[in-house]
């Protein structure tokens, strides 16, 4: 029962995330050299997306923690996530626009949606 949420939260996330341009996501599959991965990997722009998924009140367990801060430290867009708005949440905090890969800077400060200029708020819109 469980089990069968969080997979419809997963590909809800995965929907959105493949959504977005430059990007390729999927839930990685269970199996020897698995363990405590996150569950979905992809990339934005050439950047690697690592996101675990849980539901209701379970919590990442050491082994997930360790991978997240292992993805964190090596420059990922990385995090624990409990629905798809976390998965938004995660990616805006990319600090690159998730509209057109534009890297956050000082003439280009991103909104709280991760889209970079008034065109990107725009076209990403459409
Ligand atoms: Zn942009």
């Amino acid at each position: 029962m469980e089990k069968k949420y969080e997979n419809t939260v997963t590909k809800a996330a995965l929907r959105y995330l493949n959504d977005l341009p430059s990007t390729l996501a999927y839930k990685r599959q269970a199996g020897p050299g698995r363990r405590g991965k996150p569950d979905i990997t992809g990339s934005i722009f050439g950047q690697r997306i690592e996101i675990e998924m849980k539901i209701g009140d379970n919590f990442p367990t050491k082994i997930q923690r360790n991978w997240i801060h292992k993805w964190k430290r090596f420059g990922a867009i990385t995090g624990c996530a409990w629905s798809v708005d976390d998965v938004k949440l995660i990616m805006s905090n990319a600090k690159i626009c998730i509209f057109c890969g534009r890297p956050e800077s000082e003439d280009y400060k991103l909104d709280k949606n991760g889209l970079c200029s008034l065109k990107c708020r725009k076209e990403s819109k459409k």
